[in-house]
C-alpha cells in the first residue's frame, strides 16, 4: 500500500479516453421500532448500550425472532422497485470476527435474498434536456447492522493510532435493507450525477412509502460505490468499492474521484486493483483500504435459529395493491397543477422542500405562498442550524394560519415573517408568538394620522411634492410610518389615509 497521494487525471479527459461502469450498494436502517431479531428499541442517540439485551449482543442460548414489520418494508420496498418476490427464502450467517459484531457472526442473506431483478429510472438534467436512465437492481435483501466503534485519542478518528476503542451495541441489530444494483455500464461522463439521482430517487421512494426516515446525516443510509474504467469496446474492468460514503453529494463526488484516480493509473501503465477505498469528506478524495484480490471466505450457511420467510402470494398482492403513488409519478402530477417549470421543480427536489410543501398545499395554503415560504425563510433556517425543512418547529398548520391572518388583514408579510421568526425560535404557535410580541396591525385611522402627520412634518420636501401632485413621492412617506411602527402599520390603509389628507388621487 502506498503512502504517497494518488495521481488524477483531468475528469473530461478521462470520460473521453475510458468509459466507466458504475454499481451502488445501498444500506439503509429501517424505521421499525423494534430491531430485527429482538424486541429492543431502535431510537437515535440513546446512552451507550442501553437498547441491548442477550439476542442482539449474541450471548450463548438467546433466539432471534424476525421482524415482522421489516420483512413487511423489505417486501414492499422490492415491489416498488419492481422486482421479483421469493415465494421462500432463509436467513444466512456470514462469519467474521469484529469488535462491533457481537455475535462474531451477522444475520443476513446470502444466496436466498428476498426481492430480486427490479429497476429504478432516474432522470438527470443534460445539457439536452432530462435523460432517463434505467438502473437494474439486482437484489434487495433484510439484515442486521453492526454496533459501532469510537476510536479515541489518535488525531484522525480511525483505528490506527488510537489509544483506545470503545463499542456502543445500542446500534447492533437494527434492520437493515440491502439494496444492490446491478453494473451500469453507458453513463459517460454522467456517471457521477447518475450515482447521485438513483441514492436519491432511492430515498425518495422510501419515505414515500414510510419504511425509513432516511436521515444521511445520522448515518441511516450508506453506500458503498464500486467503479470500473474500460476502454470503449474492451470488457468492463477490475472495480475498487469506496465504502460506507453517507451522504448525496459524497457520492457524486466519490464516483468522480475514482475515475480520475482510475484513468491516471491505467494511462500509466498500472493496473486497479480490486480492493476497498475509504472516502474522505475533507478532501474529496479516497485512500486504499483494505485488498479484495483474494475472496473473503465468510462461510455462509442458512441461519439454523430462524424458521424460513415465505411470504404468501395474497400478502404480496395485497402489498402490492396499497403502494402508494411512485415519487416520479407524484412529482410530474405536482409539477402540471402547480403549473413550475422543470427547473422549479427541480430544486424543490433538491432542497427536499417537496413534501412539506405538498402538505401545506393540502391544508390550504395557496401553492405559491407555501413555497414562498419553504423555499425563502424556511430553507434558510434549515440550513443555518443543519437540519431539514421537516425537522423545523413550523408546521403547515402554522403556515395556514398566517396566510389566513394576512387574508384578514390582521398581519402585514413583515409581521408575518416575525411572526415564523418567533415559531422557528420555539417561542410557541402563531397565536402566542402573536400575542408575545404584541403583533398589531395598526389600522385604526386615528394612529395611522397621528404617524403620518409626523413623517409629513419631517420630511416637508416630500409633503408638497405630493401635495403638488407627484404621487409617487408617497412611497417615502407611506415608508416612514412603516418604519416608525415597526412594520405594523397597514401600508395601503397609510397610502389612502396620506393621499385623502393631501387632498391629491391617484
Ligand atoms: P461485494 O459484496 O463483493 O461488494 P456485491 O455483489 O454485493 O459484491 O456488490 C458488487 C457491486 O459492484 C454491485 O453493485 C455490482 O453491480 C458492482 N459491480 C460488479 N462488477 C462491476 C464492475 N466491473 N464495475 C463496476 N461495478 C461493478
Ligand atoms: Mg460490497
Ligand atoms: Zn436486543
Amino acid at each position: 500500500m502506498s503512502a504517497h497521494a494518488d495521481e488524477l487525471m483531468d475528469y473530461d479527459q478521462a470520460v473521453s479516453l475510458f468509459e466507466p461502469v458504475i454499481g451502488l450498494e445501498t444500506h439503509v436502517e429501517l424505521g421499525t421500532n423494534s430491531k430485527m431479531f429482538c424486541s429492543c428499541p431502535t431510537e437515535f442517540g440513546a446512552e451507550a448500550n442501553t437498547q441491548i439485551c442477550p439476542v442482539c449482543v449474541g450471548l450463548p442460548g438467546s433466539m432471534p425472532v424476525v421482524n415482522a414489520v421489516a420483512v413487511e418494508s423489505t417486501i414492499r420496498m422490492g415491489l416498488a422497485l419492481n422486482c421479483d418476490i421469493a415465494s421462500w427464502c432463509r436467513f444466512a450467517r456470514k462469519n467474521y470476527f469484529y469488535p462491533d459484531m457481537p455475535k462474531d457472526y451477522q444475520i443476513s442473506q446470502y444466496d436466498e435474498p428476498l426481492c430480486t431483478d427490479g429497476y429504478l429510472d432516474v432522470i438527470v438534467p443534460t445539457d439536452d434536456g432530462p435523460q432517463v436512465f434505467r438502473i437494474e437492481i439486482e437484489r434487495v435483501h433484510m439484515e442486521e447492522d453492526t454496533g459501532k466503534l469510537t476510536h479515541s485519542g489518535g488525531d484522525t478518528g480511525r483505528i490506527h493510532g488510537a489509544d483506545y476503542s470503545l463499542v456502543d451495541y445500542n446500534r447492533a441489530g437494527i434492520p437493515l435493507i440491502e439494496i444492490v444494483t446491478k453494473p451500469i455500464p453507458g453513463t459517460g461522463a454522467l456517471a457521477p450525477v447518475v450515482a447521485r439521482a438513483y441514492v436519491a430517487e432511492l430515498r425518495n421512494l422510501m419515505r414515500s412509502l414510510g419504511v425509513s426516515d432516511v436521515r444521511m446525516e445520522e448515518g441511516s443510509l450508506r453506500c458503498d460505490v464500486n467503479v470500473s474504467l474500460a476502454k470503449p469496446g474492451e470488457p468492463w474492468g477490475t472495480r475498487s468499492e469506496t465504502k460506507n460514503v453517507n451522504s448525496l453529494r459524497s457520492v457524486e463526488r466519490a464516483v468522480h474521484s475514482e475515475i480520475e484516480r482510475q484513468s491516471a493509473l491505467l494511462t500509466s501503465g498500472g493496473r486497479v486493483v480490486q480492493e476497498t477505498r475509504h472516502f474522505h469528506e475533507d478532501t474529496g478524495r479516497s485512500t486504499s483500504g483494505r485488498s479484495k484480490e483474494q475472496a473473503e471466505d465468510y462461510r455462509y450457511f442458512p441461519e439454523p435459529d430462524l424458521v424460513p420467510v415465505a411470504p404468501s402470494l395474497e400478502w404480496i398482492e395485497q402489498l402490492r395493491a396499497s403502494l402508494p403513488e411512485a415519487p416520479a409519478a407524484k412529482r410530474a402530477r405536482l409539477q402540471e397543477s402547480w403549473g413550475i417549470t422543470d427547473f422549479e421543480m427541480q430544486t424543490l427536489v433538491n432542497t427536499d422542500a417537496l413534501d412539506v410543501i405538498e402538505e401545506t398545499v393540502a391544508a390550504g395554503v395557496e401553492q405559491s405562498a407555501a413555497r414562498k415560504w419553504w423555499m425563502g425563510e424556511f430553507a434558510r433556517s434549515a440550513k443555518e442550524q443543519g437540519i431539514e425543512l421537516s425537522q423545523l418547529r413550523v408546521r403547515p398548520a402554522d403556515i395556514v394560519r398566517v396566510e389566513t391572518l394576512i387574508r384578514e388583514g390582521a398581519l402585514t408579510d413583515k409581521m408575518a415573517r416575525q411572526v415564523f421568526e418567533g415559531v422557528l425560535a420555539g417561542e410557541g404557535d402563531v397565536d402566542s408568538v402573536i400575542a408575545q410580541r404584541g403583533l398589531v396591525v395598526v389600522s385604526d385611522d386615528a394612529s395611522l394620522l397621528a404617524a403620518i402627520d409626523e413623517a409629513l412634518a419631517a420630511q416637508p420636501d416630500v409633503a408638497e411634492k405630493i401635495a403638488s401632485g407627484k404621487v409617487q413621492a408617497a412611497g417615502a412617506i407611506v415608508g416612514a410610518v412603516m418604519k416608525a411602527t415597526q412594520g405594523q402599520a397597514d401600508a395601503a390603509k397609510v397610502r389612502a389615509l396620506l393621499l385623502e389628507k393631501l387632498g391629491v388621487s391617484e
